[in-house]
């Protein structure tokens, strides 16, 4: 909306993304995969098993490394694997990835876009250049949003969903299924995986579809895919304080990744809530009431941090015990001091970091310090 660009867009003057820019220059085929949630994660599994499936990648774009960084050196590689957000492709022209990968869409950046439909426009656009010949994959729910909001994808279609079983991969019961044509069948159980729950099920099958039409060993693929951990901050396990298990999911900024983090913890034995939820941070404009109902069923108390630590008070307090606290580390500090052998306390913040820290990984290596705070206390017996 800035006035430089309306200025540049009015002399008709193009503007494209750096994106765009890295991959005109770039010589290999690219798998490059998009969503609200689970971009990072699914793209370095991605790039883990090409690796170890002997093709050589790199992994960039919004993942931190510049496609622009790598373009030169793509002539090397076999596949670029591409981390690319719903910003990058608002200037893209001719930008056309072989494997194109949708993981789902769900409400963010709402403070950007301004509507749903906008930013669903904007994700679709990782297809818009495709041929008859690439593929497209997708979760089952992201591409019904698509078709209703009247969105061609011209690739061949691979469709994967934790939820829908009419999905070509889905899951049932811990297992990961294929229906697709002369690859039906078990796959993999998520239970061998060092990823967890159902959202991490769905990252998963989206790369073993990769890997499928890369027509990558199954074994292999399967191999790679167990041995990944989730990278830092995105469910990753601290370890435990007297009983109680830490996990730091400092990544996570939405509503739908807080539901994610949520859905993969396992229940306590009796079904009773085992969760200490810390959360809160820079608003982004999102609904908090959605989630709520999930809140009763596995929180026991959450811990509200930041800015928008009112308002998740205002959504939240019927459905679980909220306070508040003036900082990550009492919090932590007070969930710990509540937590019993079998809970989780869990940092999932369901916002962004910017009011009180200088990134997400700033608030995850916060949460670390905590906990290491914690572990030293109970270690000298405090
Ligand atoms: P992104 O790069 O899209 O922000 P990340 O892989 O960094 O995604 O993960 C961001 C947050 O979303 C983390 O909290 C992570 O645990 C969670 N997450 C990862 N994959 C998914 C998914 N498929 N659906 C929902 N949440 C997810």
């Amino acid at each position: 909306d800035s006035l430089l660009l309306k200025d540049l867009r009015q002399r008709e003057i193009p503007v494209i993304s750096e994106l765009e820019l890295g991959w005109q220059q770039a010589v290999c085929l690219n798998v490059s995969v998009t969503g609200t949630n689970g971009k990072t994660t699914t793209t370095e599994l991605i790039a883990h098993l090409l690796t170890h499936c002997h093709k050589r990648t790199r992994a960039v774009g919004n993942i931190g490394l510049p496609l622009c960084a790598v373009a030169d050196e793509s002539k090397q590689l076999d596949y670029l694997t591409l981390e690319v957000s719903s910003f990058q492709l608002e200037t893209i022209r001719f930008f056309r990835p072989a494997v194109a990968v949708l993981l789902n869409i769900t409400p963010d950046h709402l403070d950007r876009h301004h509507t749903m439909a906008d930013y669903a426009r904007a994700k679709a656009r990782i297809f818009e250049n495709q041929q008859p010949f690439d593929w497209a994959v997708l979760q089952s729910g992201a591409l019904e949003r698509f078709r209703a909001a009247g969105v061609e994808i011209p690739g061949k279609l691979v469709t994967f969903s934790a939820t829908d079983p009419g999905a070509d991969l889905h899951l049932d019961r811990g297992l990961l299924i294929s229906r697709l044509p002369g690859w039906e069948g078990p796959l993999l159980d998520i239970d061998q995986c060092r990823l967890s729950g159902p959202h991490n099920a769905e990252n998963c099958m989206a790369a073993l579809a990769v890997g499928r039409i890369l027509r990558l060993p199954l074994e292999e693929t399967v191999a790679a895919v167990k041995s990944f951990a989730p990278p830092a901050h995105r469910g990753e396990l601290l370890g435990g304080v007297r009983g109680g298990r830490f996990i730091n999911d400092s990544k996570s900024t939405t509503m739908h990744s807080l539901e994610a983090a949520l859905r993969a913890i396992p229940m306590a034995s009796g079904g009773k809530p085992n969760i200490w939820l810390i959360a809160g941070g820079k608003d982004k404009g999102l609904e908090y009431h959605d989630v709520a109902p999930l809140l009763s069923q596995r929180v026991k108390g959450a811990f509200l941090i930041g800015e928008t630590r009112e308002r998740l008070r205002s959504a939240w307090s019927l459905f679980t015990p909220c306070s508040l606290f003036g900082s990550l580390l009492e919090a932590t500090d007070e969930a710990a001091r509540q937590a019993v052998p079998g809970d989780v306390v869990l940092l999932s913040p369901a916002c962004s970091s910017f009011d009180q820290f200088r990134n997400y990984q700033h608030r995850g290596e916060a949460f670390r310090e905590a906990f290491a705070g914690l572990l030293k206390r109970s270690e000298g017996g405090v």
